[in-house]
Order: structure tokens, then sequence, then C-alpha cells
């Protein structure tokens, strides 16, 4: 069975997320969106809701799982039986970022990275975008997975 984590800080889940867990699930059995909680910063949305946006765009998708996790990222994918981390690029600031950590994490513990690239509509939107609209009061429903609702 192959399982992937797709790991990420998720503030919120945009539809370029899902749009990625989407075209993954054509690579892999199972996909695990597993929400990072060790980096120090401060979240918009709290843990809580950041899960329950992603239990509602996957209510009917039994191959992805949402998880918790405040390990190191390859620590985790191991403690679940994962040998593939999903990542999702949108732009050379992205590559940069990804590649280097690919090539830690597949040294360190031989987990291979699966990186996929954004589909063009969505290649300008970010979390950040999106609680930038939030405070100014803007719709963002166009930006969030399908049966999504705040
Ligand atoms: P992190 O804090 O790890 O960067 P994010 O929640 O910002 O977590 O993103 C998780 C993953 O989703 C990253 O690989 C990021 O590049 C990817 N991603 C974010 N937005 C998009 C998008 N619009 N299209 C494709 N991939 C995206």
């Amino acid at each position: 069975m192959k399982r992937a984590i797709f790991p990420g800080t998720f503030d919120p889940f945009t539809i370029g997320h899902y749009s990625i867990v989407q075209r993954g699930l054509k690579l892999f059995d199972e996909i695990v969106i597993a929400i990072g909680t060790n980096q120090a910063k401060k979240t918009f949305f709290s843990l809580e809701k950041r899960k329950e946006i992603i239990n509602q765009a996957f209510v009917n998708e039994p191959r992805v799982k949402i998880m918790i996790y405040d390990s190191l990222t390859v620590d985790f994918a191991r403690s679940i039986q994962a040998n593939f981390i999903l990542r999702g690029l949108r732009s050379v600031t992205d590559f940069e970022y990804e590649h280097s950590i690919a090539d830690a994490n597949r040294k360190i513990a031989g987990i291979e990275t699966v990186i996929l690239f954004t589909e063009y509509e969505y290649s300008y939107i970010s979390s950040t975008v999106v609680r930038d609209l939030i405070s100014y009061g803007k719709d963002i429903s166009a930006f969030l997975p399908p049966n999504v609702q705040l």
C-alpha cells in the first residue's frame, strides 16, 4: 500500500492544497494530511478549525486521513509507515525551499518527496492571501475547497 503524507500548516487549507491532494490520489492509495504544530508561529485559525475545514473537504473520501503532528516531519512519516511526502510547487521560491528540504529528508530518512506543479489557475493562491482577504472582510469562498464553510 502506497501511503504519502501531505504536511503543512494549512492556515487555512485552500483550493490549491485540495487540488494537490486530489491529484495525489491518482498516485497513492492513501494520503494523510498532516497538520504540523511544531513551529512556534502563531496561526490565524485554531488547530480545531484547520482540521474541521479539511474534514469538510474530504468527508466523502475514505482514502484521505487527517492527523496532527508535532515532531520532525520524516519521523512522523515513518511512525505511520508513510514512505512518501507529497508537496505542491507554485513558484521558483517554492522550488528552492522544497528542493533543500527534500534532499535533507531523503538523506536522513530515505523518504522520497513527490512534488506536483500547481494547476495554473491556483498558482497565486496561498493561505496568506486568503487570511489577508478575510481580514478585509472579503468573500473568499472561491479560494476554498468545494463544500467548505468557514
Ligand atoms: P508549509 O507551512 O509547510 O509551507 P503550507 O500549508 O503553506 O505549509 O503548504 C503546504 C504545501 O502545499 C506546500 O508544499 C505548498 O507549496 C503547497 N501549496 C500551497 N498552496 C498551493 C497552491 N496554490 N498550489 C499548489 N501547492 C500549494
